[in-house]
Protein backbone atom coordinates (compact mmCIF):
# COMPACT_ATOMS: atom_id res chain seq x y z
CA UNK A 1 0.00 0.00 0.00
CA UNK A 2 1.59 3.30 -0.67
CA UNK A 3 1.33 6.26 1.61
CA UNK A 4 -0.10 9.13 0.09
CA UNK A 5 2.19 12.11 1.85
CA UNK A 6 -0.16 14.38 0.17
CA UNK A 7 -3.00 13.82 2.10
CA UNK A 8 -1.81 15.16 5.07
CA UNK A 9 0.92 17.49 3.25
CA UNK A 10 0.01 18.95 0.36
CA UNK A 11 2.86 21.34 0.03
CA UNK A 12 5.72 18.96 -0.10
CA UNK A 13 7.27 19.39 -3.16
CA UNK A 14 9.93 17.35 -2.53
CA UNK A 15 10.70 13.72 -0.62
CA UNK A 16 12.41 10.65 -0.02
CA UNK A 17 10.88 6.93 -0.90
CA UNK A 18 11.97 3.17 -1.70
CA UNK A 19 11.20 1.94 -5.10
CA UNK A 20 8.83 -1.23 -4.02
CA UNK A 21 7.93 -3.09 -7.14
CA UNK A 22 8.16 -2.28 -10.92
CA UNK A 23 6.41 -3.32 -14.21
CA UNK A 24 6.19 -2.42 -17.67
CA UNK A 25 9.82 -3.10 -18.06
CA UNK A 26 10.75 -0.79 -14.71
CA UNK A 27 8.70 2.26 -16.71
CA UNK A 28 5.82 1.74 -14.31
CA UNK A 29 7.14 2.30 -10.56
CA UNK A 30 5.42 1.64 -6.96
CA UNK A 31 7.32 3.39 -3.81
CA UNK A 32 6.93 2.91 -0.03
CA UNK A 33 5.38 6.62 0.00
CA UNK A 34 4.63 9.44 -2.67
CA UNK A 35 4.09 13.15 -2.82
CA UNK A 36 2.36 12.78 -6.60
CA UNK A 37 -1.06 13.35 -7.17
CA UNK A 38 -2.80 10.49 -9.21
CA UNK A 39 -5.61 11.11 -11.33
CA UNK A 40 -8.87 10.75 -9.00
CA UNK A 41 -12.01 13.03 -8.12
CA UNK A 42 -11.91 15.79 -11.07
CA UNK A 43 -8.33 16.60 -10.80
CA UNK A 44 -5.40 15.20 -12.83
CA UNK A 45 -2.28 13.92 -12.13
CA UNK A 46 1.14 15.87 -10.75
CA UNK A 47 4.07 15.66 -12.77
CA UNK A 48 7.70 15.93 -12.31
CA UNK A 49 10.51 13.37 -11.86
CA UNK A 50 12.21 10.52 -9.74
CA UNK A 51 15.68 10.33 -9.27
CA UNK A 52 15.42 13.15 -12.11
CA UNK A 53 13.84 10.71 -14.13
CA UNK A 54 10.52 12.37 -16.29
CA UNK A 55 7.11 11.24 -14.31
CA UNK A 56 4.37 10.80 -17.49
CA UNK A 57 1.47 9.78 -15.58
CA UNK A 58 0.76 9.05 -11.99
CA UNK A 59 -2.66 6.72 -11.56
CA UNK A 60 -4.27 5.58 -9.11
CA UNK A 61 -4.96 1.92 -8.62
CA UNK A 62 -6.62 2.10 -5.09
CA UNK A 63 -4.23 0.56 -3.25
CA UNK A 64 -0.87 1.43 -4.18
CA UNK A 65 -0.15 4.44 -7.07
CA UNK A 66 1.64 3.86 -10.29
CA UNK A 67 4.03 5.86 -11.95
CA UNK A 68 4.46 6.32 -15.53
CA UNK A 69 8.01 7.02 -16.21
CA UNK A 70 10.30 8.37 -19.06
CA UNK A 71 12.78 5.61 -18.41
CA UNK A 72 13.44 3.27 -16.27
CA UNK A 73 15.19 3.68 -12.64
CA UNK A 74 18.61 2.65 -11.64
CA UNK A 75 18.32 2.80 -7.98
CA UNK A 76 15.80 1.39 -5.30
CA UNK A 77 16.06 4.65 -3.11
CA UNK A 78 14.65 7.93 -5.38
CA UNK A 79 13.75 11.26 -4.96
CA UNK A 80 10.70 12.77 -5.90
CA UNK A 81 10.12 15.97 -7.23
CA UNK A 82 6.89 17.97 -7.91
CA UNK A 83 6.22 20.13 -10.77
CA UNK A 84 5.10 22.91 -8.27
CA UNK A 85 3.54 25.15 -10.69
CA UNK A 86 1.91 22.47 -11.95
CA UNK A 87 0.42 21.45 -8.68
CA UNK A 88 -0.20 24.56 -6.79
CA UNK A 89 -2.25 25.90 -10.12
CA UNK A 90 -4.61 22.29 -9.64
CA UNK A 91 -5.00 23.36 -5.84
CA UNK A 92 -6.25 26.93 -6.54
CA UNK A 93 -8.82 25.44 -9.20
CA UNK A 94 -9.10 22.82 -7.09
CA UNK A 95 -10.13 24.86 -3.78
CA UNK A 96 -11.50 27.72 -5.53
CA UNK A 97 -13.81 24.77 -6.82
CA UNK A 98 -15.36 23.89 -3.40
CA UNK A 99 -15.70 27.49 -2.57
CA UNK A 100 -17.80 28.13 -5.75
CA UNK A 101 -20.10 25.06 -5.06
CA UNK A 102 -20.67 25.86 -1.17
CA UNK A 103 -21.55 29.40 -2.61
CA UNK A 104 -23.90 28.30 -4.89
CA UNK A 105 -25.31 25.97 -2.81
CA UNK A 106 -25.62 28.92 0.36
CA UNK A 107 -26.90 31.32 -2.19
CA UNK A 108 -28.97 29.67 -4.25
CA UNK A 109 -29.45 26.19 -3.28
CA UNK A 110 -27.77 25.01 -6.50
CA UNK A 111 -26.11 21.19 -5.44
CA UNK A 112 -22.90 20.67 -7.09
CA UNK A 113 -23.22 16.82 -8.81
CA UNK A 114 -19.79 16.90 -10.75
CA UNK A 115 -16.59 18.25 -11.08
CA UNK A 116 -13.85 18.51 -13.79
CA UNK A 117 -10.29 20.43 -13.62
CA UNK A 118 -9.17 21.27 -17.15
CA UNK A 119 -5.86 22.24 -18.65
CA UNK A 120 -7.44 25.55 -19.69
CA UNK A 121 -10.54 26.21 -17.61
CA UNK A 122 -12.49 24.34 -15.07
CA UNK A 123 -15.95 22.85 -14.67
CA UNK A 124 -18.87 22.32 -11.77
CA UNK A 125 -21.81 20.56 -13.33
CA UNK A 126 -24.97 21.74 -10.96
CA UNK A 127 -28.52 20.44 -10.42
CA UNK A 128 -30.08 23.61 -11.89
CA UNK A 129 -31.62 24.39 -15.87
CA UNK A 130 -30.24 27.51 -15.84
CA UNK A 131 -28.25 30.19 -14.25
CA UNK A 132 -28.69 33.58 -14.95
CA UNK A 133 -25.72 36.31 -15.39
CA UNK A 134 -26.71 37.70 -12.30
CA UNK A 135 -26.72 34.77 -10.20
CA UNK A 136 -23.04 33.98 -11.37
CA UNK A 137 -21.99 37.49 -10.66
CA UNK A 138 -23.28 37.50 -7.02
CA UNK A 139 -21.34 34.29 -6.99
CA UNK A 140 -18.24 35.43 -7.14
CA UNK A 141 -19.01 38.79 -5.31
CA UNK A 142 -19.63 36.33 -2.55
CA UNK A 143 -16.45 34.07 -3.30
CA UNK A 144 -14.03 36.98 -3.42
CA UNK A 145 -15.78 38.17 0.19
CA UNK A 146 -14.73 34.59 1.45
CA UNK A 147 -11.21 35.00 -0.03
CA UNK A 148 -10.78 38.09 1.03
CA UNK A 149 -11.61 36.97 5.00
CA UNK A 150 -8.50 34.21 4.37
CA UNK A 151 -10.11 31.16 6.05
CA UNK A 152 -8.43 28.86 6.80
CA UNK A 153 -8.64 25.74 4.75
CA UNK A 154 -8.22 22.42 7.22
CA UNK A 155 -8.03 18.96 6.73
CA UNK A 156 -8.86 16.32 9.01
CA UNK A 157 -9.62 12.53 9.04
CA UNK A 158 -12.87 11.33 10.98
CA UNK A 159 -14.86 8.50 10.82
CA UNK A 160 -17.98 7.81 8.31
CA UNK A 161 -21.40 8.69 9.64
CA UNK A 162 -23.72 10.59 8.88
CA UNK A 163 -24.00 13.33 10.76
CA UNK A 164 -20.48 14.65 9.55
CA UNK A 165 -22.56 17.71 7.92
CA UNK A 166 -20.83 17.21 4.80
CA UNK A 167 -21.89 19.12 1.38
CA UNK A 168 -22.37 16.52 -0.24
CA UNK A 169 -23.23 12.96 1.58
CA UNK A 170 -20.08 10.16 1.19
CA UNK A 171 -20.88 6.85 -0.07
CA UNK A 172 -17.40 5.63 1.55
CA UNK A 173 -17.11 3.60 4.45
CA UNK A 174 -14.32 3.77 6.97
CA UNK A 175 -12.22 6.61 7.79
CA UNK A 176 -12.65 9.99 5.05
CA UNK A 177 -10.91 12.64 4.90
CA UNK A 178 -12.95 16.12 5.63
CA UNK A 179 -11.61 19.03 3.39
CA UNK A 180 -13.36 22.26 5.96
CA UNK A 181 -13.56 25.59 4.44
CA UNK A 182 -13.85 27.60 8.13
CA UNK A 183 -18.02 28.00 8.52
CA UNK A 184 -18.55 27.27 4.95
CA UNK A 185 -17.61 23.95 3.77
CA UNK A 186 -17.13 20.46 4.72
CA UNK A 187 -16.07 17.75 1.71
CA UNK A 188 -15.08 14.35 1.68
CA UNK A 189 -12.29 14.81 -0.58
CA UNK A 190 -8.97 12.96 -1.34
CA UNK A 191 -7.56 16.14 -3.68
CA UNK A 192 -5.02 18.82 -2.86
CA UNK A 193 -5.74 22.23 -1.59
CA UNK A 194 -4.63 25.64 -0.60
CA UNK A 195 -4.17 26.16 2.91
CA UNK A 196 -6.09 29.30 3.21
CA UNK A 197 -9.07 30.83 0.94
CA UNK A 198 -6.71 33.70 0.50
CA UNK A 199 -4.79 31.38 -1.72
CA UNK A 200 -7.37 31.13 -4.52
CA UNK A 201 -6.97 34.54 -5.15
CA UNK A 202 -10.37 34.83 -7.51
CA UNK A 203 -13.14 32.81 -8.80
CA UNK A 204 -14.16 34.12 -12.41
CA UNK A 205 -17.34 32.14 -13.80
CA UNK A 206 -17.33 31.82 -17.79
CA UNK A 207 -19.35 30.04 -20.50
CA UNK A 208 -22.35 27.94 -19.23
CA UNK A 209 -23.65 24.70 -21.21
CA UNK A 210 -27.37 23.12 -20.38
CA UNK A 211 -26.72 19.59 -20.39
CA UNK A 212 -30.33 17.55 -19.94
CA UNK A 213 -31.64 19.52 -16.99
CA UNK A 214 -28.06 19.95 -15.53
CA UNK A 215 -25.67 23.29 -15.98
CA UNK A 216 -22.06 22.90 -16.97
CA UNK A 217 -20.27 26.16 -15.18
CA UNK A 218 -16.77 27.25 -16.39
CA UNK A 219 -14.84 28.97 -13.89
CA UNK A 220 -11.05 29.52 -13.27
CA UNK A 221 -8.97 30.70 -10.20
CA UNK A 222 -5.74 32.01 -9.17
CA UNK A 223 -3.71 32.82 -11.37
CA UNK A 224 -5.34 31.54 -14.20
CA UNK A 225 -8.48 34.16 -13.32
CA UNK A 226 -5.27 36.97 -13.57
CA UNK A 227 -4.50 35.46 -17.05
CA UNK A 228 -7.83 35.28 -17.96
CA UNK A 229 -8.63 38.89 -17.18
CA UNK A 230 -5.63 40.04 -18.67
CA UNK A 231 -6.63 38.43 -22.02
CA UNK A 232 -9.74 39.55 -21.86
CA UNK A 233 -8.57 43.19 -21.64
CA UNK A 234 -6.10 43.18 -24.18
CA UNK A 235 -9.09 41.60 -26.55
CA UNK A 236 -11.38 44.04 -25.51
CA UNK A 237 -8.88 47.38 -26.22
CA UNK A 238 -7.92 45.33 -29.47
CA UNK A 239 -11.34 45.37 -30.58
CA UNK A 240 -11.56 49.03 -29.65
CA UNK A 241 -8.87 50.30 -31.42
CA UNK A 242 -9.86 48.19 -34.91
CA UNK A 243 -13.06 50.28 -34.45
CA UNK A 244 -11.50 53.45 -33.07
CA UNK A 245 -13.55 53.69 -30.19
CA UNK A 246 -13.33 53.57 -26.58
CA UNK A 247 -14.02 50.04 -25.50
CA UNK A 248 -17.49 50.51 -23.38
CA UNK A 249 -18.65 52.10 -26.92
CA UNK A 250 -18.03 48.71 -28.71
CA UNK A 251 -20.87 46.74 -28.10
CA UNK A 252 -23.05 49.22 -29.59
CA UNK A 253 -20.51 50.16 -32.83
CA UNK A 254 -20.70 46.28 -33.70
CA UNK A 255 -24.77 46.27 -33.16
CA UNK A 256 -24.96 49.25 -35.66
CA UNK A 257 -21.97 47.66 -38.38
CA UNK A 258 -23.97 44.39 -38.51
CA UNK A 259 -27.19 46.10 -39.03
CA UNK A 260 -25.69 48.35 -41.53
CA UNK A 261 -23.58 45.12 -43.13
CA UNK A 262 -27.19 43.28 -43.77
CA UNK A 263 -28.40 46.00 -45.12
CA UNK A 264 -25.34 46.84 -47.75
CA UNK A 265 -25.90 43.01 -48.54
CA UNK A 266 -29.40 43.17 -49.49
CA UNK A 267 -28.44 46.17 -51.33
CA UNK A 268 -25.72 44.49 -53.26
CA UNK A 269 -27.50 41.25 -53.81
CA UNK A 270 -30.52 43.91 -56.01
CA UNK A 271 -27.81 45.49 -57.42
CA UNK A 272 -26.37 41.99 -58.81
CA UNK A 273 -29.57 40.89 -59.93
CA UNK A 274 -30.59 44.42 -61.61
CA UNK A 275 -26.69 43.80 -63.36
CA UNK A 276 -27.53 40.17 -64.55
CA UNK A 277 -31.38 41.84 -66.11
CA UNK A 278 -29.20 43.98 -67.92
CA UNK A 279 -26.79 41.45 -69.02
CA UNK A 280 -29.17 38.97 -70.43
CA UNK A 281 -30.99 42.05 -72.30
CA UNK A 282 -27.79 42.81 -73.89
CA UNK A 283 -27.16 39.49 -74.58
CA UNK A 284 -30.62 39.26 -76.68
CA UNK A 285 -30.02 42.30 -78.02
CA UNK A 286 -26.44 40.80 -79.82
CA UNK A 287 -27.59 37.73 -80.67
CA UNK A 288 -27.86 36.40 -83.80
CA UNK A 289 -31.41 34.72 -84.80
CA UNK A 290 -30.95 31.14 -86.32
CA UNK A 291 -32.61 30.00 -89.95
CA UNK A 292 -35.54 28.99 -87.64
CA UNK A 293 -35.48 32.48 -86.09
CA UNK A 294 -34.58 31.38 -82.42
CA UNK A 295 -31.55 33.54 -80.66
CA UNK A 296 -30.24 30.79 -78.70
CA UNK A 297 -27.27 31.38 -76.10
CA UNK A 298 -25.37 29.28 -74.05
CA UNK A 299 -23.65 30.19 -70.70
CA UNK A 300 -21.06 28.73 -68.51
CA UNK A 301 -21.11 29.16 -64.77
CA UNK A 302 -23.16 29.03 -61.65
CA UNK A 303 -26.53 28.68 -61.63
CA UNK A 304 -27.32 31.29 -59.09
CA UNK A 305 -30.41 34.27 -58.88
CA UNK A 306 -27.94 36.18 -61.19
CA UNK A 307 -28.04 32.90 -63.94
CA UNK A 308 -31.86 33.16 -63.65
CA UNK A 309 -32.39 36.75 -63.78
CA UNK A 310 -29.69 36.59 -66.88
CA UNK A 311 -31.67 33.93 -68.27
CA UNK A 312 -35.38 35.16 -67.54
CA UNK A 313 -34.37 38.84 -69.32
CA UNK A 314 -32.99 37.09 -72.43
CA UNK A 315 -36.14 35.25 -72.40
CA UNK A 316 -38.34 38.14 -72.27
CA UNK A 317 -37.18 39.21 -76.03
CA UNK A 318 -39.31 37.50 -78.72
CA UNK A 319 -38.10 33.67 -79.91
CA UNK A 320 -35.12 33.09 -77.37
CA UNK A 321 -33.68 29.97 -75.75
CA UNK A 322 -31.37 30.12 -72.99
CA UNK A 323 -29.39 27.08 -71.77
CA UNK A 324 -26.95 27.46 -68.48
CA UNK A 325 -23.96 24.63 -67.71
CA UNK A 326 -22.79 24.92 -64.13
CA UNK A 327 -19.20 22.19 -63.75
CA UNK A 328 -19.91 21.90 -60.22
CA UNK A 329 -22.06 20.75 -58.75
CA UNK A 330 -23.10 19.44 -62.17
CA UNK A 331 -26.35 21.14 -63.04
CA UNK A 332 -28.32 22.57 -66.19
CA UNK A 333 -30.26 25.75 -66.58
CA UNK A 334 -32.76 25.83 -69.98
CA UNK A 335 -35.56 29.09 -70.24
CA UNK A 336 -36.93 29.66 -73.69
CA UNK A 337 -39.76 32.59 -74.21
CA UNK A 338 -43.31 31.95 -74.53
CA UNK A 339 -43.17 32.22 -78.61
CA UNK A 340 -40.11 29.63 -79.08
CA UNK A 341 -41.84 26.30 -79.18
CA UNK A 342 -39.89 24.82 -76.75
CA UNK A 343 -41.24 23.86 -73.33
CA UNK A 344 -37.98 24.05 -70.97
CA UNK A 345 -39.86 22.07 -68.18
CA UNK A 346 -40.50 18.87 -70.09
CA UNK A 347 -37.01 19.36 -72.43
CA UNK A 348 -34.93 19.38 -69.19
CA UNK A 349 -36.60 16.60 -66.82
CA UNK A 350 -36.06 14.57 -70.35
CA UNK A 351 -32.71 15.47 -70.90
CA UNK A 352 -31.41 15.08 -67.31
CA UNK A 353 -33.49 11.60 -66.81
CA UNK A 354 -31.85 10.31 -69.47
CA UNK A 355 -28.38 11.34 -67.78
CA UNK A 356 -29.04 9.71 -64.52
CA UNK A 357 -30.41 13.42 -62.96
CA UNK A 358 -33.42 14.70 -61.49
CA UNK A 359 -35.11 18.34 -62.47
CA UNK A 360 -38.16 20.23 -63.60
CA UNK A 361 -39.85 23.22 -63.92
CA UNK A 362 -42.40 25.25 -65.72
CA UNK A 363 -42.38 26.33 -69.65
CA UNK A 364 -40.73 29.78 -69.53
CA UNK A 365 -37.79 28.70 -66.79
CA UNK A 366 -36.36 24.83 -65.56
CA UNK A 367 -33.32 23.74 -63.56
CA UNK A 368 -31.77 20.21 -63.29
CA UNK A 369 -28.93 18.40 -61.70
CA UNK A 370 -27.22 15.32 -62.62
CA UNK A 371 -24.77 12.95 -61.11
CA UNK A 372 -21.44 13.95 -62.63
CA UNK A 373 -19.44 15.38 -65.90
CA UNK A 374 -20.24 12.31 -68.02
CA UNK A 375 -24.23 12.67 -67.41
CA UNK A 376 -23.44 16.74 -67.84
CA UNK A 377 -21.95 16.49 -71.05
CA UNK A 378 -24.46 14.04 -71.89
CA UNK A 379 -27.18 16.13 -70.73
CA UNK A 380 -25.78 19.03 -72.72
CA UNK A 381 -25.79 17.28 -76.14
CA UNK A 382 -29.58 16.63 -75.50
CA UNK A 383 -30.42 20.44 -75.07
CA UNK A 384 -28.40 21.74 -77.34
ZN1 LIG B 1 -11.39 18.78 -2.96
Amino acid sequence: MTERLYYHDCYLRAFKAKVVDSSDGGHRVYLDRTAFYPTSGGQPFDLGTLAGVAVREVIDEEDRIGHLLEAPLGATEVTGAIDWDRRYDHMQQHTGQHLLSAVLEELFVIRTVSFHLGSEVSTIDVEAPALTAAQLERAEDRCAEIIAEARPVQITFEDASSDLELRKASTRTGTLRIVRIDNLDRSACGGTHVRTGAEIGMVLTGKLEKIRGITRVEFVCGKRALRRAQSDNRLVASIGRALSVPPEQTPELLAALIEKNKSLEKTGQRLATELARREGQDLYANAEPASDGIRKIIQHGSIDDAMRARAQAFVTGQKSVFLAICDQPPSLLLAASADSGIHAGDRIKAAVTASGGRGGGNQQLAQGSVPDAAALAKAEALLR
